[in-house]
């Protein structure tokens, strides 16, 4: 979009790449062969990354890929245990598969499932931070997927792109790729928008939220991007079937859809609050509270507060509107939802400290 005003790429020093069922089966999302190739590809290009000095963690689909062939289905199941138990049949050639590919470079892999709870409490959060900083210590590759025996996030929404963002904040990556089976993020008339700046609005090239990108679609690859460039990772988004898209993007070659990232990323903690939990309730302020939030940096009182919404309990994250029912922050609630309702209005407590207050 703005080309003029571009922001010269980075150099990366950590980088978590993400790569969608699309990409490792052939025929897109519908596609049920696993295409081998890919993996061997985006091995050979993740080696010579990490011998210029490039720590990586890849998010990686195609368990439920793996587990229809293994099985000799004809499709993917009808019921969401079906699908669950052929990805617990697949998750293990899944790994096989990455192990194979890593050995011709002589890397070993570390398989790690996450779901989206144990990263929304924040023991765990820190806890996974400390096993994948100790697999890149050990010259490992952690290779992640969701945890789909337990969870269906990514089963049902297809949300890989949101796990990969939030292992890129929890890993202090400096940038995250994508991989899609499209070039990038297209404009209407098909071309690739090379590059995003953060005062864009990509969403509205985004034409179809569920496109044949894979399940997750372009929609939350572009949303995920947004997340990540605003908490200062280097975010593109580019064909995972197209030789370099791993090792170009390291080397600093136009790759993709970039997306400009913020110089000054949110801090881990506050990335978390704002991406990683989910909102249990929203608070509608006034003008005044409004603008205090977002121009001064103050804490959300009660006495600010005109409407609250859901049932949520001390310490539960919960979205604050504007008057006009826009988001402008999310924050660590005090209070329980019947107590904060009787406080409505009052000179009462701190609702949301800042230090536990991110505005949008
Ligand atoms: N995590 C799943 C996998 O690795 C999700 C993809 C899907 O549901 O097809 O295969």
């Amino acid at each position: 979009m703005s080309a003029l005003t571009e922001s010269p790429p980075r150099s990366i020093r950590r980088l978590v790449v993400k790569i969608g069922s699309g990409v490792v089966t052939f025929g897109g999302s519908s596609g049920l062969e696993i295409d081998r190739n890919v993996f061997f590809r985006i091995a050979r290009e993740v080696a010579a990354a990490r011998h210029h000095g490039v720590d990586v963690a890849i998010v990686s689909s195609g368990a439920v890929a793996l587990g229809i062939e293994e099985l000799g289905l004809d499709g993917r199941p009808e019921s969401m245990s079906a699908v669950q138990a052929t990805a617990a049949v697949g998750q293990g050639l899944l790994m096989s598969l990455w192990r194979e590919a890593f050995a011709r470079h002589r890397l070993k892999v570390g398989q790690v499932l996450l779901t989206h709870s144990d990263l929304a409490d924040r023991q765990r959060y820190l806890n996974v931070r400390a096993t994948l900083d100790s697999l890149l210590e050990a010259e490992c590759v952690p290779v992640i997927n969701e945890h789909d025996t337990v969870a269906t996030d990514e089963i049902a929404f297809g949300d890989n792109d949101r796990l990969a963002t939030q292992v890129a904040n929890l890993m202090g990556a400096d940038a995250l790729v994508l991989l899609s089976t499209v070039d990038g993020l297209l404009d209407p008339a098909g071309q690739l928008v090379p590059y995003v700046a953060l005062s864009d609005d990509p969403m509205a090239l985004v034409q179809s939220r569920t496109s044949s990108t894979g399940r997750g679609g372009m929609g939350s690859k572009v949303q995920s991007a947004r997340a990540a460039a605003r908490g200062g990772i280097a975010v593109t988004i580019a064909n995972g079937k197209k030789a370099d898209s791993v090792l170009g993007l390291v080397e600093g070659r136009p790759i993709g859809t970039r997306f400009e990232h913020a110089e000054q990323g949110l801090p881990s903690r506050k990335h978390w609050i704002a991406y990683t939990l989910k909102p249990r309730g929203a608070l509608t302020v006034d003008p005044g509270a409004a603008r205090a939030l977002r121009h001064e940096g103050a804490s959300l009182l009660s006495v600010g507060i005109t409407v609250v919404d859901g049932d949520f309990g001390v310490g539960d994250l919960v979205r604050v509107l504007d008057p006009s029912g826009n988001e402008i922050a999310r924050g660590l609630i005090r209070l329980a939802a019947p107590e904060l309702r009787g406080q409505v209005g009052t000179r009462g407590p701190v609702a949301i400290h800042r230090d536990d207050l991110v505005t949008i």
